[in-house]
């Protein structure tokens, strides 16, 4: 039964999983009013007993495609969804029904252009439930591009923040860094390194990505720059992202979908495919000031959609599957089309090992964000089965004895036995990317957080579990229970300026 958000709300006695204070199972009441976590009162309106169930704070996903031209032509493209299964690029209202259904509570798309920001704006007022916010691409604006290679640091941080500001952004994200200015002058393998001046212009990949990261400090973004750095994709990157993590020279940055960033291998010879992780989470775990999501390819079809054009082509080129390039007033260059990750395919198998090397190797769970890159690895409706694949190393096994032989006998996967607790897998989809993406109120369940609020039956299938919430509470209110949307309110738009 729905209740209202002036009420006093008792949620007594259910097992909190609440990271940011700690809190590890221990049975614990909530108190929720005007649609936060308060202190304890009198007296309560409603009482609700949350015995024997398990409580986190709503889900955080901090890197999505939900909404903008390229969600839509990505629509266009997708053949029918199997009956009961959800289309791989939703509708907004199922995006939101879907996620809220899931435990999440906030979203965010991870690749808007300045010129798509309205167009987005008007998507997500329609997307009901969650709190939303979006990542401008600033640096596809060729007035940003100009200034990063001619401007001040002052004159940059401006550039920046007027586009972040007239566009409602929350962040700024960096897509293929200069990458698509090689792609557009028929300059497609140019950029082999982030030393490489762009074409026209004296600023190479490295300096774009290092003076963003100090335009984004100076403004006081709440999140740090997020960055898809170059060569996504390709055999033998895991060289460029390691260039690309040792850029930042101490500020903060986010990699985003790194499973896509860190393969070995050489040009044209796919049997030297394989796990470029081990160099660059050496670096990681060495460097407190970056943070990362994975990307986890998960098997089945999905529609992956870039900001990255030259990633699409290369990709349908190798797959010979039709493409759609993108190109919102010829800012950036992005690029969609249909795929199906096997277990049987060399190259899919050892992208779905490496990212889950990367969540088993990383050290410190608060600077790793769960991520599939919706829709890109998988549908965001597949996280429980990530989860599980985390949190329960038989079921892991089971699924790495059908990849493909190769795989299994390369992959240090082999031998890593590590399981996720609940506590940690709290951490990876709500609290650290809370912390993240730099929503105080977020990810936690202290007095004065926003009452996001998932309740779960425990179960040994951690999947079943995770995948079928009994309660979601949003802003103190029951939105989803068992699967079904009790409330549709629309969330609230977060604007950084
Ligand atoms: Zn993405």
């Amino acid at each position: 039964m729905s209740n209202s958000v002036s009420e006093t709300l008792l949620l007594r006695g259910g097992r909190l999983h609440d990271p940011a204070h700690g809190i590890d199972g221990q049975i614990a009441d909530l108190w929720v009013r005007d649609g936060r976590i308060v202190e304890p009162q009198l007296r309560a309106d409603r009482e609700v007993s949350l015995a024997g169930r398990v409580v986190m704070p709503g889900g955080i996903d901090l890197h999505s495609h939900v909404a903008g031209p390229k969600v839509a032509t990505g629509r266009r493209m997708q053949r029918p969804a199997e009956p009961g299964m959800p289309e791989a690029v939703p509708t907004i209202h199922a995006t939101g029904r879907l996620y809220a259904a899931l435990g999440y509570t906030t979203v965010f798309d991870a690749a808007i252009a300045t010129s798509a920001a309205g167009l987005a704006h008007m998507e997500l007022a329609e997307l009901p439930v969650l709190d939303k916010g979006i990542y401008l691409l600033a640096a596809d604006d060729d007035e940003v591009v100009q200034a990063l290679a001619r401007g001040t640091a002052d004159e940059v941080a401006r550039c920046v923040g007027d586009r972040v500001k007239a566009s409602r952004a929350w962040a700024v994200k960096v897509a293929n860094p200069g990458g698509n200015r090689f792609w557009k002058a028929g300059r497609r393998g140019d950029q082999r390194d982030l030393h490489e001046p762009l074409p026209g212009l004296d600023l190479s990949g490295r300096e774009m990505l290092a003076r963003l990261a100090q335009a984004v400090s100076d403004l006081g973004l709440p999140h740090r720059l997020h960055v898809h750095t170059i060569n996504l994709g390709l055999p033998g990157n895991w060289r460029t992202t390691l260039e690309t993590m040792k850029a930042f020279d101490g500020l903060p940055a986010h990699l985003a979908h790194i499973q896509f960033h860190s393969y070995l291998g050489g040009d044209a010879d796919e049997t030297t495919f394989g796990s470029g992780v081990e160099p660059l989470v050496t670096w990681f775990n060495e460097h407190p000031e970056l943070s990362l999501d994975v990307g986890q390819v998960l098997f089945g079809s999905t529609m992956a959609m870039t900001g990255d054009a030259l990633a699409a082509e290369h990709l349908a080129s190798v797959t010979g599957v039709p493409w759609s390039a993108h190109d919102g007033f010829l800012e950036g260059g992005c690029g969609i089309l249909p795929v199906t990750y096997r277990e049987k395919s060399l190259v899919h198998a050892w992208q779905w090992a490496v990212g889950l090397e990367w969540f088993l190797t990383v050290a410190d769970p608060w600077r790793i964000a769960l991520s599939t890159d919706h829709p890109n690895g998988a549908h965001f409706t597949a996280y429980p089965t990530l989860m599980r694949l985390l949190g329960d190393e038989a079921f892991r096994r089971e699924a790495f004895a059908r990849l493909h032989p190769t795989v299994r006998r390369n992959s240090p996967l082999a031998h890593l036995t590590r399981e996720y607790t609940l506590n940690e897998l709290a951490i990876i989809t709500r609290a650290a990317p809370a912390r993240l993406a730099g929503l105080p109120q977020k990810g936690h369940l202290g007095v004065g957080a926003d009452a996001d609020i998932t309740v779960y039956r425990p179960n040994a299938d951690l999947s079943a579990m995770f995948a079928m919430p009994a309660q979601v509470y949003k802003a103190g209110l029951l939105v989803a229970e068992d699967g079904h949307l009790r409330q549709a309110s629309p969330g609230h738009v977060l604007a950084a300026m």
